[in-house]
């Protein structure tokens, strides 16, 4: 391919921050922080364990936490089965019982379905039309047994926020813990952890300009929350989580936390306003209909669903945009999307989704040319589609 596709599929990963490469390169030579951070004995060992601190203030900074609430891990998907097996085994003694939702991502479904079969029963709750899980719905779902309730707090396929001040209250009132996702949102919405009834958050750096293979879980000191370690062995990171830290890694995940910190909100503003003209560029072809309808979402997703054309064959006619039908992690598996299926849409209308994902790179220049590509692709491929026009509406569109 001689030319670079236009990347719009950020909440799938992101590229990495220039500055992030810097601040990793400077780790990664014979000095910098290559040395053990556990070895204190000497300079560069000491030094190496400053960096993994200064890292950690970053992400305490960003999410209002106590630094000593964070443990680094390889992602999201680790900090997720610490936080859900983790819980759920340290408190087996007091119940057996999760809550979680049907639109979580894979790693929660699947850490859920495995303590299933260690005996821990398992209850699911469905989002409504528009991709909300209802607090109300949480405190229907919690039985005298429940241990932990698990929510995202952005979906990475329709990037609708959940309403986690509402069920953290529902969690606290009945005294059950509550872990959230937060991998989607890391950066992007304020997460105050002081303020928020939230006992365990998982986070990764890769959607936000970081380095894939790190990530962190936020345990709450106060109340204080506890888990299980999943791994044994050296006791780092307060017995949690085993194993040499990863120094470059960790402060490639610190300078995306301190970038974000500074950018956030005008960055958000800037890809909120790119989601909308690709929203409008995209309405105006006719038969197009937004999953996720609702003002309560992330700036850099859009799930859309397309009338009257096989969005493999729309994929597979605009080779110079990069983007993904339904999510990542599920199409790794070909099978339509849990999360737009669970938000009662029609099988049709989930075959006919499409998610588009702007982020920190993307210019104007580049939306204009995504909106001229797909809207032509579109009018083609209806042009020799006999699902279109839709029976009874004529020459629509
Ligand atoms: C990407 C993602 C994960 C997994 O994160 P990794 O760091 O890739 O393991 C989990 N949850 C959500 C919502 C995500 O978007």
């Amino acid at each position: 391919m001689d030319k670079h596709p236009i990347y719009l599929d950020y909440a799938s990963t992101t590229p990495l921050d220039p500055r992030v490469r810097e601040v990793m390169l400077a780790h990664l030579g014979h000095h910098g922080g290559f040395a053990n951070p556990s070895a204190t004995t000497h300079a560069p060992g000491r030094h190496a364990a400053s960096v993994i601190e200064t890292a950690r203030e970053h992400l305490a900074a960003l999410i209002a936490a106590d630094p000593r609430e964070l443990t680094w891990t390889s992602g999201a998907t680790e900090a997720i089965n610490m936080a859900v097996a983790g819980a759920a085994r340290f408190y087996a003694d007091t119940g057996r019982h999760i809550v979680t939702t049907t639109q979580e991502h894979t790693a929660t479904l699947d850490v859920c379905r495995a303590l299933e079969r260690e005996g821990f029963r398992v209850t699911r709750v469905a989002p409504d039309a528009a991709g909300h899980i209802q607090p109300q719905d949480i405190a229907a779902a919690v039985a005298d047994d429940t241990v932990l309730v698990s929510v995202l707090h952005v979906n990475n396929e329709t990037g609708v926020i959940q309403d986690i001040a509402g069920i953290g209250a529902v969690c606290r009132e009945a005294g059950v813990r509550l872990h959230v996702d937060a991998a989607q949102s890391l950066g992007k919405l304020p997460l105050d952890t002081g303020a928020l009834p939230v006992d365990y958050v998982s986070f990764s750096a890769h959607k936000l300009c970081g380095p894939k293979g790190v990530g962190a879980l936020y345990v709450r000191r106060e109340p204080r929350a506890r888990i299980r370690p999943l791994m044994h062995g050296g006791g780092h990171e307060r017995g949690l989580r085993p194993g040499t830290l990863a120094t470059h890694q960790i402060a490639g995940m610190g300078e995306a936390c301190r970038i974000a910190a500074q950018e956030r909100d005008t960055e958000q503003a800037r890809i909120a306003a790119l989601r909308d003209r690709l929203w409008e560029g995209l309405r105006s072809c006719g038969g197009v209909q937004l999953n996720g309808d609702t003002p309560q979402r992330v700036a850099g997703i859009l799930n859309v669903a397309i009338d009257g054309i096989a969005v493999e064959a729309l994929v597979a006619g605009t080779p110079e945009l990069a983007f993904s039908l339904g999510s990542a992690c599920t199409s790794a598996t070909s099978e339509p999307s849990h999360v737009l299926r669970t938000m009662g849409l029609d099988d049709a209308r989930v075959r006919a989704s499409i998610r588009l994902s702007p982020g920190r790179f993307t210019s104007e220049a580049d939306i204009e040319q995504a909106v001229a590509c797909l809207r032509s692709e579109i009018r083609r491929l209806r042009e020799i589609s006999p699902l279109w026009p839709p029976a009874g509406q004529g020459d629509a569109a």
